[in-house]
């Protein structure tokens, strides 16, 4: 049985936060885990540099509510780290940490500034033998993951699980969609990435998310809540719920459950958590075709492999709003995408439809069109 408690939080001011911060840690007993000298890690998600009104980071008003709770409770060696979207080095991330607010007292004095990875190796079976992971998330001896909840192209749904993708190093991270092209290959990568990195406590800002064309370009949705629970898993299935959507139609949750990481109960501690409605608004990306019981069992599974075939997404480059800025092409683990005469173009022969163009591109220049519904 695994515990989420559940605050409800109507905005980002900073003592409402740092309340909610206070309820959740003490609900959850959180101090008896900690010595004055561990090494504590706040893993935010920063995607890219992005004001935090725009849904897109975790909003700065966490972060500085649970530093300043660790350091009132005595708990001072800590670091925040993240390897966003793009080049895991100490100018890019200057630029991220200063779009996303984060150059704030209170905040910045914790940046990291170690920009090296190393390998750790995974438990044994597991499909990937060992991940590269940045330096300071390898050195914690207790890590806070700390996702905004969001809506995603390619996993549906970005919170606890999903936000430690951004613990592998800069431009590796394409590598990874490059190895694993297919959503359900990548979402048992997850959790296997999960289990190596085995976050200690996860708090979900859910105060303002993200709906749409997440995770960069959907809309905000004020939903006012905040999760957190020592179960990363117990927590994506309560947001997921949360979302007015399905745990099961998430291929990660499915990945976990495949594993046996999802827990049978989950018990919901602290405010009501009531499913939004409506639900979240889903990415353009996501199919929502399936089968009734109408059609016989054996049948599904082949048909659903053509529709799947036939209704696949691909992006789609909005010239107007191209600035040029190559972006897409970075993190295009395919390198099929360039840039010429300032604009970006993509061909789409190997595209593997893993959406990184579109994540990376602040400009909400990349739509999405499918192959029967475009034409
Ligand atoms: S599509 Fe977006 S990320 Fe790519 S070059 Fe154009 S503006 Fe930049
Ligand atoms: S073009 Fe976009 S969707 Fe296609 S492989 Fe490259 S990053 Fe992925």
């Amino acid at each position: 049985m695994s515990t989420v408690n559940a605050i409800k939080v109507s905005s980002y001011d900073e003592e409402a936060v740092f309340e909610a911060v206070s309820r959740h840690f003490e609900a959850l007993n959180v101090a008896s885990e900690l010595r004055p000298e561990t090494r504590i890690v706040l893993k935010p998600n920063l995607l890219y540099g992005k004001k935090p009104s725009a849904g897109v980071t975790t909003n700065p008003a966490v972060l500085k509510a649970v530093i300043r709770w660790l350091k009132s409770h005595g708990f001072e060696n800590i670091v925040v780290a993240e390897s966003s979207g793009g080049i895991f080095t100490a100018e890019y991330m200057r630029g991220v940490y200063s779009a996303s607010g984060l150059k704030v007292p209170g905040i910045e004095e914790y940046l990291n500034r170690d920009f090296t990875y190393g390998a750790k190796r995974t438990a044994e079976g597991f499909t990937v033998k060992s991940f590269n992971i940045i330096t300071p998330i390898l050195e914690a001896d207790y890590i806070i993951n700390l996702p905004k909840l969001k809506t995603h192209a390619m996993t549906t749904v970005s919170a606890g699980v999903k936000n430690l993708f951004g613990t592998i190093p800069g431009l590796q991270k394409p590598d990874m969609h490059r190895r694993y092209p297919k959503i359900d290959d990548f979402a048992h990568m997850l959790c296997e990435l999960c289990e190596t990195v085995r976050p200690n406590l996860t708090l979900l800002d859910a105060i303002d998310s993200m709906e749409g064309n997440g995770p960069g370009g959907g809309t905000v949705r004020h939903t006012g809540l905040t999760l957190c629970s020592k179960d990363v898993y117990a927590l994506d299935v309560t947001a997921v719920r949360f979302m007015g959507l399905a745990p099961e139609d998430m291929p990660h949750l499915r990945a976990a459950g495949a594993m046996g990481l999802v827990p049978e109960e989950i018990t919901v501690t602290g405010d009501a958590v009531t499913p939004c409605s409506p639900a979240f608004k889903l990415p353009d990306t996501v199919k929502s075709v399936g089968f009734d019981d109408a059609m016989p069992k054996f049948l599904r599974a082949p048909a659903e492999k053509v529709l799947d075939t036939l209704l696949r997404s691909y992006p789609k480059v909005d010239r107007a709003k191209c600035v040029g800025c190559g972006k897409c092409a970075e993190s295009c683990p395919q390198k099929i995408i360039k840039i010429a005469n300032g604009k970006a173009a993509m061909a789409r022969k190997n595209c593997i439809s893993c959406f990184c163009c579109q994540e990376m591109c602040r400009f909400h220049a990349i739509s999405v069109k499918r192959g029967l519904r475009g034409l």
